[in-house]
């Protein structure tokens, strides 16, 4: 598989993920999946396949899957993308453009990653 995070990769996610869920006071933990399994009873709105996004996530049990494409992406990009998820969990009432103001203003990034992918992740509500 040409894509794959590397146990190094997982390590600092987790790291990362720690660390945004102390800084937000987050009453929901934020839990990374790797594996899409955890998704499998969800639809998906408009045909979005879940390799044209970078992440996906559901809100009230703050489950976040990140695509492993992100894994050959310069790193600031997953930290963006990481806190992105955490602040859906955080504040479920925010739009997707506020959600992205917020976390590119805390940790921004060149727009070659946005453009690459015309939508950023899928969010789903139980
Ligand atoms: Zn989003």
């Amino acid at each position: 598989m040409k894509f794959k995070f590397s146990a190094n990769d997982r390590e600092w996610h987790q790291t990362l993920l720690n660390a945004f869920e102390n800084i937000l006071k987050m009453k929901i933990q934020p839990v990374l999946v790797y594996d899409r399994k955890h998704f499998s009873n969800y639809v998906y709105k408009n045909n979005i396949k879940p390799n044209e996004v970078w992440a996906e996530c559901i809100k009230e049990c703050g489950t976040i899957w990140l695509n492993p494409h992100l894994a050959s992406e310069p790193k600031v990009e997953t930290v963006n993308t990481l806190y992105h998820e955490c602040l859906h969990i955080k504040y479920p009432e925010k739009s997707e453009l506020e959600i992205r103001r917020l976390a590119d203003k805390t940790i921004p990034i060149a727009k070659s990653l946005t453009t690459k992918k015309t939508k950023f992740d899928i969010i789903h509500r139980h």
